[in-house]
């Protein structure tokens, strides 16, 4: 038998991302591939980073796209910043942060966990705490926008604590960028990562990172080489830096790139402030269609994340069942939980490109339609 062209069928993604692409990103990416030396991309490549500095609200000269996805992005940060024996402090409050303590632990650090309980913010009492106990912690690293929960951390009272004890950051934006204010600048943040599919409603496969002059202080101070060779900072920079003679590194994944790049003069012409004023009207809207059904928030509302509403799945409703009805009658995709919220929670998305009235009518008439099927049934 021979295979032939696969065709995806058509979806609409509200789950914890990919969150929809628009025709035109999709349509950038189908531009002709030219070299990645070409003086054309080279332009295209500085134009990425600027659109990045405007997401990012920042200045900082080292901001660009890490060819991987937000993991990437999370073990660059990481590996650029951990030495062998130092010691960071990390929050956990959901599956994020625990892949932060592992990246952690594989640099040779030692991770000071502070736990909180899933579907609650980071504890900046508990952060303080363990400052004291160690004083000497170099880095505080935390997610901004904790996607396996819906829950949303105060970043900047936890980059200003961290400064207080003269420690740095790393801050996980990969789900809160774009949907909620991320101001680097403003409140400090020495060293971010984010993903080109969750509020960007770019395809996957790229992190947006931003290192600033603490984090570029401490990674030219190391005493040892970055275990790493493809996410090495210093090496990478060459290749992504300004001054435009581009040592060749890898190869850049040049379509994808074409796709951020349009993704981001979109948020452009949108505004970034208005693309957050977006997201939130449409997170009330969303409330407003899914409580009557009977379907009720899992966090508290003063850090609920407008672009990741976790559901409390109702009592007796099978959650295999509902996800695979939406599916196949509406071909809506929603994300189930993850972790302790596996069968539990449903985790609906409206991220970027997704967030959109329509979506919200589509969900809440589909889920509507499939909760009294089965009541009935
Ligand atoms: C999705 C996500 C990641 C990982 O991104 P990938 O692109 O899947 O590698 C990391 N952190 C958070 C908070 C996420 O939501």
């Amino acid at each position: 038998m021979a295979i032939t062209s696969f065709n995806p069928p058509k979806r609409t993604l509200l789950g914890p991302g990919p969150s929809d692409v628009p025709q035109r990103v999709l349509d950038a990416m189908a531009r002709p591939t030219i070299g990645h030396l070409d003086p054309q991309f080279v332009i295209m490549m500085d134009e990425v980073k600027e659109l990045l500095r405007y997401l990012f609200q920042t200045k900082n000269d080292i901001t660009m796209a890490v060819s991987g996805p937000g993991m990437a992005g999370m073990e660059m940060c990481v590996v650029n910043l951990v030495e062998p024996g130092d010691k960071v402090i990390v929050c956990r409050n959901g599956v994020f942060g625990g892949r932060m303590i592992s990246n952690v632990e594989r640099c040779g650090g030692t991770a000071i966990v502070i736990d909180d309980e899933w579907g609650k913010p980071a504890d900046l009492q508990k952060v303080e705490e363990a400052f004291k106990v160690h004083p000497d912690a170099k880095v505080l690293g935390f997610v901004h926008a904790e996607t396996s929960t819906g829950v949303r951390s105060d970043a900047e009272a936890l980059v200003k604590l961290a400064h207080q004890y003269g420690a740095l950051t790393i801050v996980d934006a990969v789900t809160s960028l774009g949907g909620i204010p991320v101001l680097v600048d403003e409140w400090g943040i020495d060293a971010i990562y984010s993903g080109s599919q969750k509020c960007l409603s770019c395809t996957p496969g790229l992190s947006p990172v931003s290192f600033g002059p603490r984090a570029v202080e401490a990674i030219k101070n190391r005493k040892t080489q970055v275990q790493s060779w493809f996410l090495d900072l210093t090496l990478v920079m060459d290749y992504w830096g300004s001054g435009a003679k581009r040592a060749y590194h890898h190869t850049a994944p040049i379509n994808s790139l074409y796709g951020l790049h349009e993704s981001l003069v979109m948020i452009q012409e949108e505004g970034i402030e208005n693309s957050w004023k977006r997201h939130h009207e449409n997170h009330l809207k969303l409330k407003d269609a899914l409580e009557p059904l009977g379907l009720n928030f899992f966090v508290d509302e003063a850090y609920r994340l407008p672009q990741l509403n976790a559901m409390v799945i109702p009592e007796g409703v099978n959650d295999g069942q509902v996800r695979s009805r939406l599916l196949q009658d509406y071909s809506l995709e929603i994300g189930g939980g993850l972790g302790p919220g596996a069968g539990k929670l449903w985790r609906i998305g409206l991220m970027g490109h997704s967030s959109r009235q329509e979506n919200i009518d589509l969900v809440s008439k589909a889920l509507q339609e499939v909760l009294s099927d089965i009541k009935v049934g």
